[in-house]
C-alpha cells in the first residue's frame, strides 16, 4: 500500500505516519526528516536546502525530486509525508510511480483549522539526536524536556518560531493546498478530521484504511 500524507505544518502527519508506518511495516519517507538529517550532517544537499528551510520557504523542486528519486524503493509500500507539495512534485511523483510500476492507493488530507494548527507548531519539541517529536501539552515527555527514546535534552526547531510559521502557511495556502484538487479528480483524497487528539485521529486513519 503507498500512501500521501498531505496536509498544512503541524496537522499530525509525521505522528501518525510513525505509528501506522510501524503498524503495517510500510516505510516512512519524511522529505522534511531528511532534510534535516542532511543539514545536521553538513552534506551538499543540506547546504543547499537550509536557507529555504529557515526562511521557511520550499527547497526547490528538483533537489525535492531527486532525493525522492533515490529513497522511495521499487516494492514494498511506502508512506510519504510532506511529499508532494507542489503540483511539480506531485506530477513528478506520478512519473516515477509509473515507472517503476507502483501506484498511490490514497492521499489522506490532514485537516485542521488553524488556531489548533498554530498551537501544534508552538509546542512542538523535537529530539535533535532522533528525530522524536513530542508537544508541551498534548504529547509530553515523560521527564521534563528530555526525550523517551534517548534522553537527550529536546528543541524547539528553528522553523517552528511564530514568524517562520506564519511564512509556512502562507506557502502551504499558495503552493500545496492545489494538490487537494489535484487528487481529488483523481478520486484519490481522503478527508481526515485532524483536529482531534492523537488517539482519536489515528482510530480514524485505521477505520478509512479498513
Ligand atoms: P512541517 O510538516 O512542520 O511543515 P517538514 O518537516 O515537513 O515540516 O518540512 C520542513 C521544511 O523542509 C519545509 O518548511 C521545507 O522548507 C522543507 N521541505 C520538506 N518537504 C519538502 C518538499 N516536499 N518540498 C519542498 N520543501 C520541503
Ligand atoms: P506535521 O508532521 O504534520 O508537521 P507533527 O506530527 O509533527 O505534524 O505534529 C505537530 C505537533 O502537534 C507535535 O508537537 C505533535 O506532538 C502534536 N500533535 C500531533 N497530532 C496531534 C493531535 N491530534 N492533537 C494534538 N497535538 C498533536
Ligand atoms: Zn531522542
Amino acid at each position: 500500500m503507498n500512501l500521501v500524507f498531505l496536509g498544512p505544518p503541524g496537522a499530525g502527519k509525521g505522528t501518525q505516519a510513525k505509528r501506522l508506518a510501524q503498524e503495517l511495516k510500510l516505510k516512512h519517507i519524511s522529505t522534511g526528516d531528511i532534510l534535516r538529517e542532511a543539514v545536521k550532517e553538513g552534506t551538499p544537499l543540506g547546504k543547499k536546502a537550509k536557507e529555504y528551510m529557515d526562511r521557511g520557504e520550499l527547497v526547490p523542486d528538483e533537489l525535492i525530486i531527486a532525493l525522492i528519486e533515490e529513497v522511495v524503493p521499487d516494492s514494498g509500500g511506502v508512506i510519504l509525508d510532506g511529499f508532494p507539495r507542489t503540483l511539480e512534485q506531485a506530477k513528478a511523483l506520478d512519473a516515477m510511480f509509473e515507472k517503476k510500476g507502483l501506484s498511490i492507493d490514497k492521499v489522506i488530507l490532514f485537516d485542521a483549522p488553524d488556531d489548533a494548527i498554530v498551537e501544534r507548531l508552538s509546542g512542538r519539541r523535537s529530539c535533535p539526536s532522533c528525530g522524536a517529536v513530542y508537544h508541551v501539552k498534548f504529547n509530553p515527555p515523560k521527564e521534563n524536556e528530555l526525550c523517551d527514546t534517548c534522553g537527550t535534552k529536546l528543541v524547539q526547531r528553528e522553523d517552528d518560531r511564530e514568524e517562520v510559521v506564519r511564512k509556512r502557511l502562507e506557502v502551504y495556502r499558495k503552493q500545496t493546498a492545489p494538490l487537494i484538487e489535484y487528487y481529488e479528480a483523481k478520486g484519490l483524497l481522503v478527508r481526515l478530521d485532524a483536529s482531534k487528539d492523537i488517539a482519536s485521529v489515528y482510530r480514524e486513519l485505521e477505520s478509512i484504511l479498513n
